[in-house]
């Protein structure tokens, strides 16, 4: 007898939906059989339900501190709200603080989330301080299952800026240890003449802060990146991609053969820099800003041609009191807004209701390719020998976005008003029913940290 099978649910494997039965065994999924064929000692029952891989979030921030401000969410509660949203693996980051140790940045994180964390996880690392301790510390982290560097190219005043000839330095590096580089590709001497130029002329209003980050500001970054990427071999992500100007720039990288691979975020689909002109405006203060509805258009195109490779949260769970500490400037806003649960239904409902994506589609933009390029090996398919994480999303229910709609008390919700056409019933993490319905069914410290492997990048279609 099998420990579980999900039967009669639409189910979406890497090549297509398909009418099926899933059969799981300890944390495994051991068999993908015709509907009715498969028995078990608990039944799922998935009719008329789509059973999706479960998703993989790479680019979250949960327990973060930035301007002042801390973030709601920890790993227990944040991952609550994962799965809740049909998430079931994430990677967060951890800090290596200028002048200490990556090692050392590593293991606090782990710290932290261990313990606690609800979800399986994974950690990106965020460089600060490159010189030759730290480079001679790359080949370690891999070892710890830590294959990304993250890198800001703005942000000097929190201590995370690196210089140009510090991230040649560390991709020269990085690229002969196997380690890739996730970039926040923005160009801080742009930002910086804008802002000043803005704030001393009183523009302080929200709308300002997507004036003084014009696409330039990103176009050029992400445009380094690739040059940067070409040079010295090493791979390249760009986050929460949104200037429109540079699609073509990734497009042509990928073409000639580069590691390169770009991602963008539920709410650059969902929402347009209108909503910074919102008596709420501040709480849309993210960077890079929100764009136009015609930038938006593009970036649906580009999802579904396979330009990006994924659609990330870029969660950061600031409550609306803690936004709204830094008015009446935008300059002093904590940027960032939640979106880890929210991430799969939004998508669903404006994508694939939409006509936008595929079933297929979404699943290779919420689970299969971030799994792939950021190395999680055993997640992100439906298919034998891969860990039994699964989501049922019930596409016949219906369910207006609220300030209310998250597990945690934020007070604000990016998504207001939408109305979702599919929610999350059922999530399984590693063959365990861990929320039904949205109420959690798991315990603190389920979560286990994937050591993660080497990149593995969808090709061009
Ligand atoms: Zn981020």
């Amino acid at each position: 007898m099998n420990d579980l099978v999900m039967t009669g649910g639409t189910v979406v494997l890497p090549d297509g939906a398909v009418n099926a039965d899933v059969v799981v065994n300890g944390e495994r999924i051991t068999d993908v059989v015709d509907p009715g064929a498969g028995c078990g000692e608990r039944v799922i029952d998935a009719a008329g339900k789509i059973v999706l891989p479960g998703g993989v979030d790479p680019h979250v921030h949960l327990l973060v501190g930035f301007m002042g401000q801390r973030s709601v969410y920890d790993f227990e509660s944040g991952g609550i709200a994962a799965l809740r949203g049909g998430t079931t693996s994430i990677v967060d980051f951890a800090l290596q603080r200028r002048g200490g140790s990556m090692m050392a940045g590593l293991k606090h994180r782990r710290k932290q989330a261990d313990p606690v964390v609800t979800v399986d996880y994974g950690l990106h690392l965020i460089a600060t301080d490159v010189n030759d301790d730290s480079l001679g510390e790359l080949a370690a982290l891999r070892a710890e299952g830590v294959t990304s560097l993250k890198v800001y190219t703005v942000y000097e005043e929190d201590g995370l800026k690196l210089e140009d000839g510090q991230l040649h330095r560390l991709m020269t590096q990085a690229a002969k240890d196997d380690l890739m580089v996730v970039l926040h590709a923005e160009n801080a001497g742009i930002v910086e003449y804008l802002r000043a130029e803005a704030v001393a002329k009183g523009h302080t209003d929200p709308i300002w802060h997507a004036r003084t980050r014009p696409p330039i500001v990103e176009i050029e970054a992400v445009s380094r990146a690739i040059q940067f990427s070409r040079d010295t071999g090493c791979g390249v992500h760009i986050l929460h991609l949104v200037a429109s100007g540079a699609l073509p720039l990734v497009q042509a990288a990928r073409r000639d053969g580069l590691a390169v691979t770009a991602e963008t975020c539920t709410h650059f689909l969902a929402l347009t820099e209108d909503a910074l002109l919102r008596e709420d405006g501040h709480n849309f203060i993210l960077s890079p800003p929100l764009r136009d509805a015609d930038n938006q258009a593009q970036l649906w195109a580009a999802l579904t041609s396979g330009v990006l490779s994924a659609v990330t949260s870029d969660e950061v769970s600031y409550s609306a009191a803690a936004k709204a500490m830094g008015l009446p400037s935008f300059a002093d806003v904590a940027n960032g807004c939640p979106g880890i649960e929210a991430r799969l239904p939004v998508l669903y409902t404006l994508g694939v209701d939409q006509g936008r994506l595929s079933l297929e589609q979404f699943a290779h933009l919420t689970a299969t390719w971030p799994a792939d390029i950021f190395g999680l090996k055993n997640k992100g398919r439906i298919a034998k020998g891969y860990d039994a994480d699964l989501t049922i999303l019930d596409p016949e229910t219906r369910h207006v976005m609220s300030p209310d709609s998250d597990y945690g008390d934020i007070g604000y919700n990016p998504y207001s008003g939408i109305e979702l056409t599919a929610t999350v019933d059922t999530t399984v993490l590693r063959g365990a029913v861990v929320m039904e319905r949205g109420a959690f069914k798991g315990h603190a410290g389920q979560g286990r940290f994937v050591k993660r492997t080497t990149a593995q990048r969808p090709d061009l279609p």
